[in-house]
């Protein structure tokens, strides 16, 4: 009989499993989208279109109107109008039930949201299928829950909403991201205006035509779509109260200064550069697992992503060759195949930043491995990339990739695992993998980041408050925490 024991399973991403292609059929996606405000789509004042295109056949999908300043005056009116005379002044149970009913809609059509969302973007349809849709609707549940007990939130404080909130998201979970934004802005009473990424505008549109069939007071709730110079003129905007912004910390930085002086209130949701953080004492497998879900969860295009690993020299051997085992069984291709791992970039524009921080690491003289998975011949694509030899003062260990791509360094003592972990201009997220209670208690409250997730990584829910330190961001969204984000206590 065979060694099984010295058996090692080769796998050849392309052909191991037969296609699973998820159907289009459901996702009705129209030619044109125009610009959503008060409650009706319309034409923009700039009579432009942009092209959205599906990132994994670079087809176009649809043409979506781009909202100039004109159309950011009307749709902050439409806004303005809207919170004084009906959102302002509803009672809180009544706003709950519309939020509620939002909630519901989007769980009646969780598929559609999740193939469009998949078209639109490039990321798995099991993600967009079974996190980003169904998160996003948890969301909505949750804040609905809030909308009549902000007095208990806050007891004593007198809670009032701000008026008329300018919310502004990438493109990474374009469907979730809103619900970040928009559920807690209803739940306090505030109206908003929101605008979505450039190459990812469907799922917010959609998110419109579900706002029309729940039936929410015209202005209520608007979302235009324009590249940055519209992002620009919202936040600009006089008439907002509040700016809530998620996205790159370059971007972030213009924001604050703009909004410096205003009297607005704002929130920065920016990037990270998270370290997962393996001790020798870890089941190495499941945090091997962990790890690879942390870095290769949506093409690395996560801002909590464990962009960096830290590896305890005693283990750090057999976490390599383990890594790269793993490595090469996942999937890399069209991202509405269900059994694929990973699926498009989302932009020529981002692959091309990941390819040059893949050149920068080389130069650098850090050791590249990448997974011998076959790519498409058309769309964008990167395959999982591990970087070894790597110093902490590399630009691939200091700055933001937004790719799948993971730096790999050791280290020997705690001291010095929290030292490496701490040093880069972030502080969002960070993973701790030990067998010992004692150690992740130490490391969570001397780790400078957000959210330090221990022997798991990337777990969201709506109760949890997320965000960052230094440059990461300032303000929390999720649990009580986001009430606060829109309110005056
Ligand atoms: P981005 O370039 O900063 O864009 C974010 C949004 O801002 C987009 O809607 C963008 O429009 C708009 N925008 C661009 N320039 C603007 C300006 N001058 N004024 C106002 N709005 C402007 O970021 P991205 O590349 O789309 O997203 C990736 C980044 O987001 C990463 O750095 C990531 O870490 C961060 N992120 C952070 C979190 C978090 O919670 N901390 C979550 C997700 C993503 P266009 O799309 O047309 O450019
Ligand atoms: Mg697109």
């Amino acid at each position: 009989m065979a060694k099984t024991s010295t058996l090692r399973l080769k796998f050849d991403s392309t052909r191991t499993l037969a296609p699973a292609p998820e159907s289009k059929s459901i996702a009705k996606i129209a030619e044109r989208y125009e610009l959503f405000i008060n409650g009706k789509f319309e034409k923009p004042a700039s009579k432009k279109y942009f092209n959205t295109v599906n990132p994994a056949t670079e087809e176009v999908l649809s043409k979506v109107a781009a909202a100039n300043a004109a159309d950011v005056d009307k749709v902050v009116m439409a806004a303005r109008n809207a919170y004084n005379k009906v959102w302002g002044k509803m009672p809180g149970k009544e706003r709950a039930k519309y939020i509620f009913r939002i909630a519901r809609l989007i769980q009646e059509r969780a598929r559609e949201f999740a193939v469009i969302e998949t078209l639109d973007g490039g990321k798995p349809i099991r993600e967009s299928r079974d996190f980003d849709v169904p998160t996003a609707a948890n969301h909505f549940f949750y804040y609905a829950g809030w909308a009549d007990k902000l007095e208990y939130a806050f007891p004593n404080r007198n809670p009032q909403p701000l008026g008329v909130a300018g919310q502004i998201i990438p493109w990474n979970f374009p469907l979730l991201m809103a619900a970040w934004k928009i559920a807690p802005a209803l739940a306090c009473g505030n109206t908003v205006v929101l605008k979505p990424a450039e190459t990812t505008p469907l799922t917010a549109l959609k998110l419109a035509e579900l706002i029309q069939e729940a039936d929410l007071p015209p202005g209520v709730v608007n979302i235009i779509t324009g590249a940055g110079d519209t992002g620009a003129a919202l936040v600009n905007h006089p008439g907002i109260n509040k700016v809530a912004f998620t996205g790159s910390t370059e971007v972030g930085k213009i924001i604050q200064k703009a909004v410096a002086g205003t009297g607005k209130k704002l929130t920065l949701e920016l990037g990270g550069k998270a370290a997962n953080i393996i001790f020798d004492d870890a089941p190495l497998d499941q945090a091997v697992e962990g790890v690879i879900n942390g870095i290769f969860f949506n093409q690395g295009h996560v801002c909590c992503a464990g962009s960096r690993l830290l590896v305890q020299e005693s283990v750090y051997k057999q976490v390599l060759q383990k890594l790269k085992d793993r490595l090469e069984t996942l999937i890399v291709g069209d991202p509405m195949d269900k059994n694929t791992d990973i699926g498009a970039i989302n932009s020529r524009q981002q692959l091309e930043v990941i390819n040059k921080y893949i050149k920068i690491g080389q130069q650098e003289g850090a050791e590249m491995f990448q997974s011998s998975a076959v790519i498409p011949k058309k769309g964008f694509y990167c395959r999982p990339t591990l970087f070894t030899n790597v110093a902490q003062s590399n630009r691939i260990a200091q700055e933001e990739i937004f790719g799948p791509v993971l730096s790999i360094q050791t280290f020997r003592t705690e001291d010095e695992a929290i030292e490496k972990a701490n040093n880069t201009p972030f502080g969002l997220s960070a993973g701790v993998w030990t067998d010992k209670g004692s150690k992740i208690f130490n490391m969570t409250s001397k780790l400078k980041a957000g959210v330090v997730w221990a022997n798991t990584y990337n777990k969201f829910d709506p109760v949890s408050p997320f965000g960052g330190f230094k440059e990461s961001g300032f303000g929390r969204e999720g649990g009580l925490h986001g009430l606060g984000a829109y309110l005056k206590v």
